[in-house]
């Protein structure tokens, strides 16, 4: 029952096979037997969602349902819901239950769509490793000595551990792809304004993009549909229509071309993680596309450019946790100064604060000029570059992450090579485009992931890129062991 994908749990509670309790059930059921080794959930909402799922089944025996009725997910606790925890991964929010469901988290409920919980995550989204969660780090299910990636790392974790199907995530410099290939699942980041921000919390809000986490494409596709809205509580909500993902998922693809960016493939690339892109390019020669090599020369920007844009960002985004409106409060504070320093200084962790301490010095007037204006330069030559290759190939492809999962507090004293995990997913983030990773191989029996950055608004050609390589393949088939 766990190892079916949406297409199979939508086609199946269609034809009556089970009902929407008793899949729901299931997951809950294993949730419980299994997380206490991975902790990919924060909450479990058992209780509202064995009601859900009941609803749902009463609904479909009355008549036509949303697509989604009766589905069991989850979603990332980074997405305000109504009258549930949200707690972005941090002591500052263990407190707070959303008065307001976000606007992706509406559109699931509109669609029919069963809430199994709410998943683990980097501290504020901050991360590559989930190891700067409040509530304790995610285990990869390939391996539980190794971090699943982040920051979207529960939501990838509890579907590679066939907990969920489907979870929402969210990417500010690779938070879905990153974690999607060293779980071995498939994720999508969209065209930056293709889903609504509302209700997510903000950490970067030029950078940050809500997408589907699944096992393949194809699920990938129903969650878009569902995901993807223009939304006026956004200002940057893009009001475009929405294509059916779905129905794009069968083209051919030939005549296609490729673009292989020379700098994704240098040094600190792991070679079984170059082998196994490699392998996948080769598939997709056979499939009818064309590999052409581009350069992406300002590619060695992206991180340094990234690292000021994204702490100058929240810095002024988490200026909001103060102690007075909601979240953490410090105890018997003295007075205002006090209450401020002490609840942030007690509410944060560690990497958030040296991103708000990274970001108001960029920020603060004697060296905005010197940092905070050169990394918005950085950015725009960034863009340009993806603007020039786009003019010769229909998509760009290389490795989602450096190497496959690494150990717990491998990269602990190190922010930086921290900061390398996101080396060719952040680059798309800066630029606004759409960016996705689809399981290609196995290093030393861990995942890796291949990435496919599409021309803006491109999401159906990668979906149907993405679809005809699992079509070939079975990588986005396997389990960590004794899981499927
Ligand atoms: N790893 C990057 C960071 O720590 C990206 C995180 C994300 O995409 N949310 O900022």
């Amino acid at each position: 029952m766990h190892n079916k994908t949406l297409a199979d749990i939508i086609a199946g509670l269609n034809r009556g096979d089970f009902s929407s309790v008793e899949i729901t059930r299931h997951f809950l059921d294993r949730i419980q037997q299994l997380d206490g080794q991975y902790n990919s959930f924060i909450t479990v909402t058992a209780e509202a969602a064995l009601a859900s799922a009941a609803a749902a089944d009463q609904q479909r025996a009355n008549g036509s349902v949303p697509l989604f009725c009766g589905v069991p997910m989850a979603h990332k606790d980074i997405f305000c819901t109504n009258g549930v925890r949200t707690s972005c991964g941090s002591k500052m929010l263990d407190n707070f239950v959303p008065p307001y469901d976000a606007t992706v988290v509406e559109n699931f409920a509109n669609a029919g769509a069963v809430i199994l919980g709410k998943t683990n995550m980097d501290e504020f989204a901050m991360g590559s490793s989930n190891e700067t969660s409040y509530y304790g780090p995610v285990k990869n299910p390939w391996d539980t000595n190794c971090v699943p990636g982040g920051s979207s790392g529960g939501s990838a974790a509890a579907i590679a551990a066939r907990l969920t199907p489907a979870a929402t995530a969210t990417d500010t410099g690779g938070s879905i792809r990153q974690p999607a290939a060293l779980c071995g699942i498939t994720g999508l980041k969209p065209t930056y304004g293709r889903v609504s921000r509302w209700g997510m919390i903000a950490f970067a809000s030029s950078l940050d993009q809500g997408g589907p986490m699944a096992r393949t494409a194809e699920d990938c596709a129903l969650m878009l549909n569902v995901m993807a809205s223009f939304d006026g509580k956004d200002s940057t909500s893009i009001d475009r229509p929405v294509p059916d993902y779905s129905n794009y998922l069968n083209q051919p693809l030939s005549g296609l071309k490729i673009g292989i960016p020379k700098e994704y493939f240098g040094e600190g690339l792991n070679p079984g993680t170059e082998q196994a892109v490699r392998d996948a390019l080769a598939e997709y020669e056979k499939l009818g596309a064309t590999l052409v090599e581009i350069s992406l020369p300002h590619s060695n920007l992206a991180v340094p450019a990234y690292y000021v844009i994204a702490p100058a960002e929240a810095s002024a985004n988490l200026s909001r946790f103060d102690g007075v409106r909601y979240g953490y409060r410090c105890e018997n504070p003295k007075d205002l100064r006090d209450l401020y320093m002490r609840t942030r200084g007690e509410g944060f962790g560690e990497e958030v604060k040296r991103r708000i301490l990274v970001g108001a010095y960029c920020l603060s007037a004697g060296y905005y000029d010197a940092y905070y204006r050169k990394a918005q330069q950085a950015r725009r030559l960034i863009k340009q570059d993806f603007v020039d290759a786009f003019q010769q190939v229909d998509v760009i492809m290389g490795p989602t992450s450096p190497s496959p999962a690494f150990g717990f507090g491998a990269k602990g004293n190190d922010p930086v090579a921290m900061y390398l995990e996101d080396i060719y997913t952040i680059a798309t983030n800066l630029a606004g485009l759409p960016g996705m990773s689809v399981p290609c191989g196995l290093v030393d029996n861990k995942p890796v992931g291949l990435q496919i950055i599409g021309d803006y608004f491109d999401e159906a050609l990668m979906l149907n890129m993405a679809h005809q390589f699992q079509q070939a393949t079975d990588w986005h088939q396997r389990a960590p062991e004794g899981l499927a």
